[in-house]
C-alpha cells in the first residue's frame, strides 16, 4: 500500500471510531474537534472553557494544584455552583489512572474541582481493556489533552504481587487477575540494584504509560497528532508530593 493510501485509511478509521463512539454515547458534551457538518451540529460549548488547554498546560494545572495541596493551601470549592454548571456536560483537562488506595484521592492531590479530572482507579494503577476504553472516551469524546498514570510508594497491590511471585503462591478470589497485570513490572526489575518494591512501582508506571500511549487506534493517534500527552508520576504518602517520572 502506498503511503498516501495508508494515511487516508488511518484517517478514515479514526473518523469511523469517533463516529462509532458518537453513536454509542450520543451527543458530544464538550468541544470535540470533528470534521463534517453533521458532527459539528452535535458539538456544544465546553462547560469549563478554562479546561480547554494544551497537553503541556494541562500538566502545569495538575502540578500547580499538587503544589497547593502539598503546601496545605488547597482552594475552597463551590460544589453547589460547579454541580449546576456541569449538568449539561463535562470537559476534564486530565485523565488520571491511579491506584484505588484510599490515601491517594487524585481530586484532592491535584486540588481540582468537579469536571476537571476523569479518574479511573484500580489497585495497582494498570491499564486494562476497561480503563483504556474509559480513557478513549475521555480523549475522543471530551477532548481531554492529558493522561497521567499515578502510582504511589508502598503500594499494597505491587507488594502483594511481588510476594506472591517470590513465594510462588496463588492469592484467593479474583486477586490473581491483579497479580497477572502487575507481574511484568515486578519481573522486569528483578535483580536490579535498589529497593525491589520501589523499582517495581516505578516500572509499573512506566509500562502503563507506554501501554496507554500505544493503545490503537484512538489514544495512539491522538498522541501522534500531539492532541494528547501521556505522563507518569508517583505520589509520596508522607508529604503528598507527586514526582514526575515520565513526561
Ligand atoms: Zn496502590
Amino acid at each position: 500500500m502506498c503511503k498516501i493510501c495508508h494515511l487516508e485509511n488511518r484517517a478514515h478509521r479514526a473518523q469511523l471510531s469517533r463516529r462509532g463512539l458518537l453513536r454509542f454515547f450520543g451527543t458530544v458534551t464538550a468541544g470535540v474537534v470533528l470534521t463534517g457538518t453533521a458532527d459539528a451540529k452535535e458539538m456544544k460549548a465546553p462547560p469549563k472553557p478554562q479546561n480547554v488547554v494544551s497537553p503541556d498546560a494541562a500538566l502545569e494545572l495538575l502540578m500547580d494544584g499538587n503544589e497547593r495541596y502539598v503546601d496545605g493551601i488547597s482552594r475552597r470549592h463551590d460544589f453547589k455552583h460547579e454541580r449546576e454548571a456541569l449538568v449539561g456536560g463535562q470537559n476534564p483537562y486530565a485523565g488520571i489512572l491511579s491506584c484505588a488506595d484510599s490515601r491517594i484521592a487524585p481530586e484532592y492531590a491535584f486540588d481540582s474541582g468537579r469536571g476537571d479530572l476523569f479518574v479511573c482507579r484500580v489497585a495497582g494503577n494498570f491499564a486494562n481493556s476497561d480503563t483504556i476504553a474509559s480513557m478513549e472516551y475521555a480523549v475522543a469524546m471530551l477532548s481531554t489533552p492529558l493522561i497521567m498514570v499515578l502510582g504511589h510508594d508502598s503500594c499494597g497491590a505491587v507488594s502483594a504481587t511481588s510476594k506472591s511471585l517470590k513465594d510462588n503462591t496463588t492469592l484467593p478470589g479474583h486477586l490473581p487477575s491483579l497479580v497477572k497485570s502487575i507481574t511484568p513490572a515486578v519481573n522486569a526489575v528483578a535483580g536490579k540494584p535498589g529497593d525491589l518494591l520501589d523499582n517495581a512501582i516505578r516500572q509499573n508506571v512506566i509500562d502503563n504509560v507506554a501501554k496507554l500511549k500505544t493503545a490503537t487506534p484512538i489514544l495512539s493517534e491522538a498522541v501522534e497528532q500531539r492532541k494528547l500527552k501521556v505522563v507518569g508520576g508517583i505520589y509520596k504518602l508522607r508529604n503528598g508530593r507527586i514526582d514526575m517520572i515520565v513526561w
